[in-house]
């Protein structure tokens, strides 16, 4: 018999494809172009019918049906990209020369130092960034450098900051930078595409390095636990909550329900197509890894080393292989994973990783 197929590639799609299984990233791509579809929370949901046959909600979701392969090709060109880490002019060490940028930061407080810089330099004039607490993630437009580190720190949850695209446009931004998680980088590089939406006014993206992030449910958790009191989390290996010299640690095992199904089909934890990668050093807890990957941020890490605004020192050889495994390792698992079926990549990469038997 043959399959029906629904000829809507709008919100219908969405949620047949990528809602009703679970497996929405809750990065925000899909909010502001119609008032169909909303944010509650964290939760993204249709709120009416839509019988679009093209809808840009599902043109710019990173668990849409997705094109890894021709997304790197729009990026890097015909740039020989590592199959692993993905393309890259330079990975290194790197930390925020300015004292509040790194105590207010998550690690060496890169990502904030940067964002600052690049709203500095004219090149953005404002971010979509991750305000709140580790206890309530928000969506925010920083459009200062109070704002930026407002936002500093990790949230492990999913807040939709790029839901706040079209709201940042109508409060006449032009420059609007994105500082995300690997799934709001690929959505950002989709919207780069859409011109009805005004995509090519994002010129820069930092992402983040994210092996998951938790569900909103999470939060209960934090709360049952007795764990809102602190400050600050950290997922080492562990789950740390810290205030002041006061530390609570959980094994991972006790969170590990609450990784959001849409992280376990991810193929992306360096963020590989945002212009920067900003992760932890996994043991350096006042530095951070810096993956530059485009001319775009190649630039501004140039200008800002010159200008005293980071600093950087080569990465040592022997964490490559580390980080290298550990990537490789977690794309392998994706590809084995039956629900990974919106990824497409090229024969060549998938026997990479699947006949590859986990040596990278
Ligand atoms: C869900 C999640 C999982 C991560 N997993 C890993 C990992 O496995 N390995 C690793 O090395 N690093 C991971 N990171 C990255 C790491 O926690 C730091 O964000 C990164 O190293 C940058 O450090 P920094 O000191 O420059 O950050 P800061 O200068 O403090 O800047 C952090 C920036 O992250 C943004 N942000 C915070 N929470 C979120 C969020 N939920 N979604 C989108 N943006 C957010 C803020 O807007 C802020 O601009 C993860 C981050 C997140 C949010």
């Amino acid at each position: 018999m043959q399959k029906c197929v629904s000829v809507y590639n709008s919100a219908e799609k969405l949620i047949a494809d990528v809602i009703k299984p679970g497996l929405c990233s809750g990065c925000g791509a899909c909010i502001g172009y119609c008032p169909y579809i909303k944010s509650f929370g964290e939760r993204v949901g249709v709120v009416h019918d839509c019988r679009k046959s093209e809808g840009t909600c599902y043109q710019v979701c990173p668990r849409a049906v997705t094109n890894f392969a021709d997304l790197r090709q729009l990026i890097f060109g015909d740039e020989e990209t590592d199959p692993v880490i993905g393309g890259n002019r330079g990975i290194y060490y790197a930390r925020a020369c300015d004292k509040l940028a790194r105590t207010s930061g998550q690690y060496g407080g890169v990502v904030t130092a940067l964002s600052i810089y690049g709203l500095q330099k004219g090149i953005i004039d404002c971010a979509l960034m991750t305000g709140g607490s580790f206890t309530g993630a928000r969506p925010f437009i920083a459009s200062s450098a109070d704002g930026i580190l407002a936002c500093a720190g990790s949230k492990y949850t999913a807040a939709p900051n790029l839901g706040l695209f079209q709201e940042a446009l109508k409060n006449g931004f032009h420059n609007i930078g994105v500082v995300g998680r690997p799934c709001q980088c690929t959505a950002a590089r989709k919207m780069q595409q859409v011109k009805e939406i005004k995509g090519e006014r994002i010129p820069l993206i930092i992402g983040l390095f994210c092996m998951g992030s938790f569900s909103p449910e999470f939060y209960r958790f934090i709360k049952d636990k007795g764990l809102d009191e602190y400050e600050k989390i950290d997922i080492p290996g562990d789950v740390n909550f810290k205030k002041g010299n006061k530390e609570t640690i959980l094994p991972y095992d006790e969170v590990r329900e609450y990784i959001r199904a849409s992280c376990n089909i991810c193929f992306d934890p360096l963020s590989e197509l945002a212009d920067l990668s900003v992760g932890s050093t996994e043991y350096d807890y006042g530095w951070n890894t810096l993956i530059i990957r485009t001319d775009t941020g190649a630039i501004l890490v140039k200008d800002a080393v010159a200008d005293g605004i980071i600093e950087i020192k080569e990465y040592p050889a022997p964490r490559l292989p580390l980080l290298k495994k550990a990537v490789f390792n977690k794309k392998k698992r994706v590809l084995e994973n039956p629900d990974a079926a919106y990824l497409k990549i090229s024969n060549k990469e998938r026997d990479f990783f699947l006949a590859n038997g986990g040596s990278a």
